[in-house]
């Protein structure tokens, strides 16, 4: 077994869908880090089949023992009704409690590194040198201006797994009335309040092609993020704006030929 990882987290069919697409993109960056799909109940064994068929290392995961206080208050209705998504919608699909099962990757002692990669991403080129960087890494969560820099996205990053560091994250996550109102990236940016800024090369948020298209070059961006509307919906209300995107997205998923993706032009680009 390798000493470092790239995990992911599936929860249903439909991230086991994600996960696909990112684990047959890496597969083709030619790392021989282990590929791990931690993986709940919610999903069914024919679902994780193409995963197998790709080589990861599939690890049972249930979500964490949160308190029913704790699990109510981050449940799906409640935390949109108290913390309102305005920038784009998330798909009905997503469990925001679920995403805090991502800290199960802690418990992967058998792992000097780790670096966490959300299933609704594609790694576009091998970022193994990830493996070198210090817990806790991870890129800004910039996809509509400046302001975005202050605060860290959790779509992609660096981790050392630890059962104390794990025990300790349980113990802060499930305070008394704790509410994360971005779940598991408000949790993780509070536990490393000094996190280390990696380029957003390394997890290029999908929104930044139509707000920031300055930013989107081709050939220094290493992972593309689909974070709210996932590739995969049909119909979403932002589809025709991302369409090179989706269409990339699709090409990893079914196994066909990649597109050169600085073929790939943006119209917000002269
Ligand atoms: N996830 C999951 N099931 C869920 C919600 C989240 O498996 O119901 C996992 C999956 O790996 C996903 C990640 O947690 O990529 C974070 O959620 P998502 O990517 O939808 O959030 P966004 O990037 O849109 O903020
Ligand atoms: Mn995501």
């Amino acid at each position: 077994m390798a000493t470092n990882a790239y995990v992911t987290l599936v929860t249903n069919a439909d991230y086991a869908m994600g996960a696909t697409a990112l684990m047959r993109s890496l597969s083709l960056t030619g790392t021989h880090a282990d590929r791990v799909v931690l993986h709940t109940g919610g999903v069914e064994a024919t679902e994780l089949e193409p995963l197998i068929a790709l080589g990861c290392r599939l690890v049972p995961a249930e979500l964490l023992p949160t308190s029913d206080a704790f699990n109510q208050r981050h449940q799906r209705d409640r935390l949109h009704a108290n913390a309102p998504f305005t920038k784009g919608n998330k798909p009905a699909f997503h469990t925001p409690l679920d995403n805090f099962a991502k800290l199960r990757l802690w418990e992967l002692t058998e792992y000097q590194r780790v670096v966490f990669i959300d299933a609704d991403a594609l790694v576009l080129r091998n970022i193994d040198k990830l493996f070198h960087y210090p817990e806790f890494s991870a890129a800004p969560n910039v996809y509509e201006g400046l302001a975005d820099f202050h605060r860290m996205n959790s779509g992609v990053f660096v981790a050392a797994p630890s059962a104390t560091t794990f025990d300790k994250m349980l113990t802060r996550l499930d305070q008394p009335d704790a509410f994360w109102k971005r779940t598991d990236q408000t949790f993780l940016q509070t536990f490393f309040p000094d996190w280390h800024g990696l380029p957003v090369t390394m997890n290029m948020l999908q929104y930044v092609w139509f707000n920031m298209p300055a930013l989107w070059d081709w050939a220094s961006v290493n992972v593309v993020h689909y974070q709210y509307e996932k590739p995969w919906e049909t119909n979403h209300p932002k589809a025709a704006q991302l369409q090179p995107l989706i269409d990339l997205w699709h090409a990893y998923f079914r196994g066909e030929k990649i597109p050169k993706t600085t073929a790939l032009k943006n119209p917000g680009v002269s």
